[in-house]
């Protein structure tokens, strides 16, 4: 017999209450993250606040995404099952186990080591087999595995990086934070077979995406 989840009524309050309750109705996406337990990618020292409506740190001065942007940058993907995806920002591994229950294959991509291993080894504890991590900079992309049906990223650009818009297939989608270190607008881009567009979803606060395409370290 499985061991009973002692959150499963806190992560169904915040499926309901901050992500219901704002708009997204996406059957699909309800389900993961009414699935993913949200609880096993946070530091034992912030398990109680682990369903709460903010981000939390995970070390390293990087932190978890608030569950309602996880689920809207997610809703923004229409992700149906049969997609290979990338993700720049590893961080925990919540989001790219949310992305795996939706999604064929995830590839995700994280610059600090020591987060990149934690996260593989809490996504293999949880059986989420088809995420691979990988350790390099992101703003590059990962064009070993491109194209890609779908990327997300979740740390915050300058603009969106070339490389991204490169390794996305025609009829892809990108979702990226763009703008300013301590504000900017989370940015929706379509690559259609005559170019690429773009539409403004929300404005959000993430950590900077650091590295050669991204802010440099000196910015910073
Ligand atoms: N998606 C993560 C999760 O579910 O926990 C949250 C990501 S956190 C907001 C942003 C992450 O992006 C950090 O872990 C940071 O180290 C990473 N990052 C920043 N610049 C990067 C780059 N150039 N390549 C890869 N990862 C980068």
């Amino acid at each position: 017999m499985q061991a009973r989840d002692p959150f499963s009524q806190a992560r169904e309050a915040m499926v309901e209450n901050q992500i219901i309750s704002r708009g997204i109705t996406d059957a699909r996406v309800l389900a993961a993250m009414r699935a993913v337990p949200r609880h096993e990618f946070v530091p034992d020292q912030f398990l109680e606040e682990a369903y709460d409506d903010h981000p939390l740190p995970v070390g390293e001065g990087q932190t978890i995404s608030q569950p309602y942007i996880v689920a809207l940058m997610t809703s923004h993907l229409e992700l149906t099952g049969k997609e290979k995806v990338l993700e720049i920002g590893t961080g925990s591994g919540y989001q790219a186990a949310v992305l795996s229950r939706l999604a064929k294959e995830v590839h995700t991509v994280e610059r600090i080591p020591e987060l990149a291993s934690k996260a593989e080894a809490t996504l293999k504890q949880f059986g989420y087999v088809n995420v691979i991590v990988h350790v390099g900079d992101g703003s590059l992309g990962w064009p070993e595995a491109a194209p890609y049906d779908r990327i997300i990223v979740t740390a915050a650009a300058p603009s969106v990086p070339v490389a991204l818009t490169d390794q996305l297939k025609v009829g892809g989608r990108l979702i990226i934070p763009v703008g300013e270190r301590w504000h900017q607008v989370l940015e929706e881009w379509k690559k259609t077979v005559s170019g690429l567009e773009k539409k403004e979803v929300l404005p959000v606060v993430f950590v900077p995406l650091l590295g050669q395409k991204g802010w440099q370290d000196k910015d910073n």
